[in-house]
């Protein structure tokens, strides 16, 4: 059957472009999408607006709806916490301010890593980095990427494992927003809090889980990434139960980064992950409704 009429009313709502660690520019993503048919994306970047605002602003010219959207890291100890922004507005003073003062803390941070892994003995300079980061925000996704061309390590998950995640050798740890601050931010600039890949939260059952959203929810959180790439069949169904349960939206995306992260393809992640546009139309109605 041809793809794009197997996508036709599928969105992604979770795309990495270079404007973060993604390997595709806005624009070839935004043509990817459409040819393989789907009805609406958004561009998530870490952190930045950048690669979402480049996006929106090819709406007009390409038979595809663009969301704007963001995802944030926000500072949460027992594990991974990322925060997406959906429907905001771009241009919002408050919000590129707060932007800013977390990229410098991240762009001060990728200093301080290749200063460790030089002090390690490893070969690396900053501008490097840099080379292969395609112009966008820098962050260790692209750290790892030049440790793989030198042969430091195999892979970028290896990487991670030995050098750069928490309790690596070159760890260092950054400035975050906290929870409430990540959320209330997205709220101010108009847009709808989604808590993204709620498995990396490394929460111990589906209690902790819970009480976490309840927390979330309490802080202006609207939504729950329920559709993921990497959600085991197990993951969604529970995801799905907490988010009907406490009235928040169902919300999904690939978490496509291109050849950064391979295995996962525009719309269909690693293969079947098909969302219905029906979620993005629940995303708008929330915003009517506030
Ligand atoms: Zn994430
Ligand atoms: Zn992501």
């Amino acid at each position: 059957m041809d793809i794009a009429f197997q996508n036709s009313g599928c969105i992604d709502l979770h795309i990495h472009s270079t404007a973060s660690d993604g390997s595709f520019s806005p624009l070839e993503i935004i043509e990817a999408a459409r040819k393989i048919g789907l009805r609406a994306v958004a561009i998530t970047d870490h952190d930045t607006v950048d690669g979402s605002a480049e996006a929106l602003s090819f709406s007009h010219s390409h038979s595809i709806e663009i969301l704007s959207g963001i995802e944030i890291s926000a500072d949460f100890p027992r594990g991974t916490m990322h925060i997406l922004g959906y429907l905001i507005r771009v241009d919002d003073s408050d919000l590129r301010r707060t932007l800013e003062t977390v990229q410098d803390a991240r762009a001060k941070r990728n200093l301080k890593i290749v200063a460790k892994l030089q002090e390690l003995g490893v070969d690396i300079r900053y501008d490097e980095v840099i080379e292969v980061s395609g112009g966008g925000q820098v962050g260790r996704p692209h750290i790892a990427q030049v440790l793989v061309h030198k042969g430091v390590v195999q892979s970028v998950d290896e990487a991670f494992k030995k050098l750069l995640r928490k309790g690596g050798a070159a760890y260092v740890s950054r400035y975050r927003l906290l929870p409430a601050e990540a959320i209330q931010m997205i709220l101010r600039a108009g847009g709808v809090p989604v808590l993204a890949h709620p498995f990396t939260l490394n929460a111990k059952n589906e209690t902790e889980l819970e009480s976490i959203l309840v927390d979330l929810k309490q802080a202006g959180l609207k939504g729950v990434e329920v559709y993921n790439s990497d959600h085991t069949p197990e993951h969604k169904n529970r995801y799905e139960r907490l988010a009907l349960r406490h009235g928040l939206l169902l919300t999904g995306g690939t978490d496509f980064h291109g050849t950064a992260k391979p295995g996962v393809q525009l719309g269909i992640g690693k293969g079947n992950l098909r969302i219905p546009y029906r979620l993005v139309e629940e995303l708008k109605k929330s915003i009517v409704k506030v």
